[in-house]
């Protein structure tokens, strides 16, 4: 847990260019911006050596296997623009490997979107972000975890998130923690809002837990 918040990982190949794919960033966005708004991505200097945290990813389009990502270290700004984002064209999180292009680098995250992604194809939307309230609940909410010596973005966190979706408890509640990783938390669902609505979800729960 003494890790270090936003340090890429894996291996990345990454062009410096503009997104061309045909892409509407207005849905994403939005979610992200009430993300920020809620505390759940964003930057703050008393926390993970003020380095930016949380990042939220969208299929480019149904069936695909590329994905649109919050660029590395966004997370202080509140309003993010298509340059902000990163198309990540290839990803083999089993060699932890990733290919992106973009004005932006990916997400030092990008490779677990990457594997969620993977599992289900109908998956569209993944949302980690940085919760004490919920990430702290997670024994007393029963929420389904990473276990503690599983750092972020390694390919034993692709191997756990493989592992999890195998024994089915992400079917009922599409959200889970990784309790290696400090307040890490991850939704994802068929859509932005679906996603965004379990986080939402789990949150009250927890803090309602917390008050009683
Ligand atoms: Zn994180």
């Amino acid at each position: 847990m003494k890790e270090q918040e936003g340090v890429i990982k894996y291996q990345l190949q990454h062009m410096q260019k503009p997104i061309k794919e045909t892409f509407s960033f207005n849905e994403i966005n939005a979610w992200r911006t009430i993300i920020f708004r809620l505390g759940l991505i964003g930057q703050d200097p008393d926390r993970y050596n003020n380095l930016g945290f949380g990042n939220i990813s969208q299929r480019l389009y149904p069936l695909s296997s590329q994905f649109i990502i919050s660029g590395t270290q966004t997370g202080s700004i509140e309003q993010l623009n298509p340059e902000h984002y990163c198309l990540v064209i290839n990803a083999d999180p089993r060699k932890n490997r990733l290919s992106s292009c973009g004005l932006k680098k990916p997400s030092s995250e990008a490779l677990t979107h990457a594997s969620i992604y993977a599992q289900d194809n109908t998956i569209q939307a993944v949302i980690h972000v940085h919760s004490p309230e919920l990430w702290s609940c997670t024994a007393a909410l029963k929420l389904t975890h990473i276990p503690t010596d599983i750092p972020y973005g390694t390919v034993a966190m692709a191997t756990a998130v493989e592992q999890l979706f195998q024994t089915g408890q992400l079917q009922q509640t599409p959200l889970f923690t990784m309790l290696g990783h400090k307040d890490g938390v991850v939704a994802f669902g068929k859509n932005m809002q679906e996603a965004a609505w379990i986080l939402i979800k789990y949150l009250s729960l927890a803090i309602s837990t917390a008050k009683q």
